[in-house]
């Protein structure tokens, strides 16, 4: 049985199995068992909070999810070349939490697949080839997800900057250019698609489109001006691009007052890509486009995947979506977000080393400064923080260039008394940190 094991064996046999870029979390790694709802355990039985991880999005170990996915495997599992009706079921439920043209759906494995198929997607309909993205961005760890992100391919050792992608700026309105006491900083972060624009232009390149995380997480957590997407999306268009919405990170209710982070934009992306938590686990990911744009890819060789749309994969699909509105997780990642973000901003006033509390939902960041007016990332105290959370049972994580934007994005069962546990536990490791002297950086 797993529980006799410890966890300094199972580290050595990864050490020898396993490839070194592939990282842990945690200085002191976790070996995690079992889970339940928001909850984690591990070879102990010890419970740990899980703030962190946005795959079980319904909770872990669901029961509907249990046994959706046991009575599949027992009737069957096949693909999408046969006719099934949790196929077509599945495709109507995300559809019906989608604005009108986007209608069309193509299942895949992963994310990284469903930004790859974006891609193609963008390519055959526009019929350019250059991306735009923004910095520090992050679509997956395919070939050409790699390529749209910079987070991967400007990261020492990386294969460097495409000469077909273009990058802007992250619309950061706390470390960026343009910042919170700017009234017009939307518009002039959409304004650098202009130059990106201007230089596939100096190049003799022709756009296919613009790819981002409606919200940036790897990026920490961001939270771009409201109405910088819309912006962006009507230069996109002008110059005859395709406009994709990565919404792994952000879609499926997580904002709390939005299904999608581009309905808090004011803006309609032409694709939407969506992953992780809509298999709760279960590896799945869906492209939606529009009618017209599907129409254009047909043109080219059949697509197929083996597993992508899978029987599993669409009855796990969809009775997470059914799940998400039948316990009303939005409205609780609503709640319960506003409950953290309030207690954040308290932890604020009494922590100097909190710059910013952002975030919709459970979708939020604490961006940790060594000196509030210089903004100096507090990359030390991050770290030491969010091992020292791990030490207290609570898992949580690290963002931003800087890796100092705590990262907090639980599963959406999270109930008020976990945010008290969280936000009280923080507290008294910002003071630990605080009595240390603070961080040496
Ligand atoms: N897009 C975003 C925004 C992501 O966060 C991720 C995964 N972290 C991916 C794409 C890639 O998804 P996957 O790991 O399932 O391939």
């Amino acid at each position: 049985a797993y529980e006799t094991l410890s966890t300094k064996d199972v580290h050595a046999e990864r050490r020898e199995r396993f490839g070194a870029n592939l990282k842990l979390s945690y200085a002191d790694p976790v070996m995690l068992l079992r889970g339940w709802r928001h909850h984690l355990f591990d070879q102990w039985g010890r419970p740990y909070l899980d703030a962190y991880n946005n795959v079980p999005h319904v909770g872990h170990a669901h029961p509907r999810i249990q046994a959706v996915a046991a009575d599949q495997l027992r009737r069957m599992n096949s693909n999408t070349r046969y006719l099934h009706p949790a196929q077509t079921a599945f495709a109507e439920k995300i559809t019906s939490k989608l604005p009108a043209p986007l209608s069309v759906c193509f299942f895949v494995n992963s994310g990284s697949e469903a930004n790859e198929l974006a891609l193609r997607l963008a390519r055959a309909a526009s019929g350019g080839r250059d991306m735009i993205t923004p910095d520090h961005g992050y679509h997956g760890n395919t070939t050409g997800a790699m390529d749209l992100s910079a987070y991967k391919f400007n990261a020492p050792g990386g294969q460097g900057q495409p000469d077909w992608v273009q990058l802007v700026e992250v619309a950061d309105e706390y470390r960026g250019s343009y910042r919170r006491d700017d009234p017009h900083r939307a518009e002039k972060y959409a304004a650098q698609v202009d130059d990106a624009l201007a230089a596939i232009a100096a190049r003799g390149g022709r756009l296919a489109g613009f790819i981002a995380e409606t919200f940036p997480s790897v990026g920490g957590q961001i939270i771009p001006p409201q109405g910088y997407l819309a912006a962006v999306y009507r230069r996109i268009r002008a110059a005859g691009g395709i406009c994709i919405a990565d919404e792994v990170q952000t879609g499926l209710g997580r904002l709390g007052e939005y299904y999608f982070g581009f309905e808090e934009q004011g803006a309609l992306p032409d694709i939407v890509v969506l992953g992780k938590p809509i298999g709760n686990g279960h590896p799945l990911g869906v492209v939606v486009t529009t009618p017209e744009i599907a129409a254009e890819f047909a043109k080219g060789p059949e697509y197929f995947s083996t597993f992508g749309g899978s029987t599993l994969s669409c009855r796990m699909g969809k009775e997470v979506l059914d799940i998400v509105d039948d316990e009303g997780l939005m409205e609780n990642a609503r709640t319960m977000g506003d409950l953290l973000l309030d207690g954040l901003r308290a932890l604020q006033e009494r922590h100097v080393s909190i710059g910013d509390v952002r975030g919709y939902g459970l979708f939020i960041g604490v961006d940790l400064v060594r000196d509030r007016d210089s903004r100096a990332p507090a990359t030390a105290l991050a770290d030491y923080v969010k091992n020292r959370m791990r030490e207290r049972r609570i898992l949580i994580g690290c963002e931003g260039p800087d890796d100092n934007i705590l990262k907090i994005r639980p599963p959406l069962s999270i109930e008020a008394e976990d945010v008290q546990m969280l936000l009280s536990r923080l507290d008294s490791v910002l003071d630990e940190a605080e009595m240390l002297g603070g961080m040496a950086e």
